[in-house]
């Protein structure tokens, strides 16, 4: 086991596609570490570089305290878990699992000892002598993992090691990957485009966008100080609502205009994030978690907490229910810097016509129907702020 830095990396393919910016990450010795981002943005082409399956066009990358950038997979000692697990067909359990200690020539009873106590740990000891399409999903999974334990790699490496599996299993295996790896203690990176993968496996999760990094945090700091709009949509589902307004200052106290209606800022929100004084007058976006929008009762109109809104659709999920909201706030208009910001068309500032639609989660007891006219709470201690035009949270200046 061993930590594992990768020090300003890009990477610039043949073809002058240039995958991978700048990355610069430090990974633990034991950590689990998540890349996490949409399709394209260099996640795989960053693990690639770390495994050796791809050249390193910029910077460096070390395991432990050897610079492993010239040297060839083999000599690397991590072990990689592929989306396909491409198992042996003809090949029973054991002999798949035991085939790479085999091929260095380990000695029988040492790759014995290995084969079993891998299987033992991953509940397969009675499948060992089955062929591989004598197993199931779950279980062919389980083989492949058993194939990098046995090596007892200085690192694991996986990418997208859940996709081919129904959404169940993908339940059932990501939990059984993260008490082995924390069992195993191994430094690990796992690449993955599901947020929630990211954020129940890492230990931290790096964002990337665009070849670059965005945020490099443990879970919940991603969740609760997204550093922009990129992450702060990429992270939590429903994505968190994003309303352009203008902030302003009365006295002391900050609240922002939405359209025809308003949010007070609780002075302790102000207080954390002194750059917001630097904004009155100017539009700014503040972001909403759907958790963060409950339905109220209509008696609290207009105090500055809640919004009202019309329901536009209601998604019922069994434990609680979407209901998208139009709250009559404008969109954005020509907001071309603000898409580039976000990356994603949609995924933070979708657009309906003219209005910012809103997503709340509320629970499954409300009764709220289509064309309802309903007083919306907001949890305004967790509103986010963020610059139309750079995407960046305020915080500081
Ligand atoms: P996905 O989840 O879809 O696999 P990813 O985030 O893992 O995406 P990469 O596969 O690392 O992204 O690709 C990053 C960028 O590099 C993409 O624009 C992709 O088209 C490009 N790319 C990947 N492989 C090559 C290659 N061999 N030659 C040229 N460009 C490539």
């Amino acid at each position: 086991m061993a930590d594992l830095t990768l020090s300003h990396v890009g990477k610039v393919y043949a073809d002058g596609t240039r995958a991978v910016t700048d990355l610069s990450i430090d990974i633990g010795d034991g950590e689990f570490m998540v890349f996490v981002g949409p399709s394209g943005c260099g996640k795989t082409t960053a693990l690639r570089m770390v495994a050796g399956l791809e050249s390193i066009t910029e910077g460096e990358v070390r395991i432990g305290d050897r610079v492993v950038n010239n040297l060839p997979p083999r000599d690397r000692d991590v072990a990689m878990v592929f989306q396909s697990y491409a198992l042996y067909p003809h090949m029973t359990v054991r002999d798949n699992i035991g085939f790479s200690l085999g091929l260095r020539k380990m000695a029988k009873a040492e790759i014995n000892r290995r084969v079993e106590h891998a299987a033992d740990l991953l509940g397969l000891t009675e499948h060992l002598d089955r062929k591989p399409r004598n197993l199931s999903g779950g279980q062919r999974q389980r083989v492949a993992m058993g194939r990098v334990i046995v090596r007892q790699p200085q690192a694991f490496l996986m990418d997208e090691p859940l996709s081919n599996l129904d959404a169940k299993l993908r339940v059932q295996m990501r939990a059984e990957i993260g008490r082995l790896q924390r069992d195993l203690e191994v430094t690990t990176i796992y690449v993955t485009h599901d947020q929630t993968e990211a954020m129940t496996l890492g230990d931290r999760v790096a964002v990337l966008r665009g070849g670059v990094l965005q945020q490099l945090a443990p879970p919940q700091v991603l969740y609760d100080r997204p550093a922009n709009l990129f992450v702060a949509g990429f992270i939590g589902s429903p994505a968190m609502n994003a309303l352009e307004g203008v902030l302003e200052r009365d006295d002391d106290r900050y609240l922002i205009r939405l359209g025809t209606q308003w949010l007070n800022i609780p002075p302790q929100v102000t207080h954390e994030r002194p750059g917001l004084a630097a904004r009155v007058g100017q539009p700014t976006i503040v972001g909403i978690r759907p958790e963060n929008l409950q339905e109220a009762s209509t008696a609290g109109q207009a105090d500055g907490t809640s919004l009202t809104a019309v329901v536009e659709l209601v998604e019922p999920l069994g434990a609680d229910v979407m209901v998208h909201l139009s709250a009559g706030v404008p969109r954005p208009q020509d907001r071309a810097d603000l898409a580039e910001a976000v990356g994603e068309p949609g995924e933070v500032v979708a657009s309906v016509q003219d209005e910012t639609p809103m997503v709340a989660r509320f629970t499954a007891r409300s009764s709220v129907a289509v064309g309802d006219r309903v007083s919306v709470a907001v949890d305004t201690e967790r509103l986010h702020f963020f610059d139309p035009h750079t995407g960046m949270a305020v915080w500081k200046d």
